[in-house]
């Protein structure tokens, strides 16, 4: 007899970057998240120089501990330009 293989069902989270453009200065899904899920990142990176928080695309969003999401949508709440959306594929 096999076991019944069990497929994860980790949340789908995408973050559209054309709605969320300056993700450092928001940060609302980040900070509101329970599970912290997300993480910010510099994208532009010069040498010598500080990327600045509030230049559209210098920072990205990601949903880095996808498979820690409840889907409380929680951030989906929270983000001001509705730039996130999220699935559970295998539900
Ligand atoms: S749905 Fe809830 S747990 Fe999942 S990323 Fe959003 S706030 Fe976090
Ligand atoms: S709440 Fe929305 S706009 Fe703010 S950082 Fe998160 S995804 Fe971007």
């Amino acid at each position: 007899m096999t076991a019944a293989r069990t497929v994860p069902n980790f949340a789908e989270i995408i973050i559209d970057p054309a709605k969320c453009t300056t993700p450092f200065d928001c940060k609302r899904c980040l900070r509101g998240c329970p599970q912290a899920v997300f993480m910010c990142f510099p994208v532009k990176v010069e040498k010598g120089k500080e990327t600045d928080p509030r230049e559209p695309s210098a920072y990205g969003i990601v949903p880095m501990f996808r498979d820690k999401c409840t889907g409380c949508r929680l951030c989906i709440d929270l983000c001001p330009v509705e730039a996130i959306t999220i699935s559970f594929p295998n539900a």
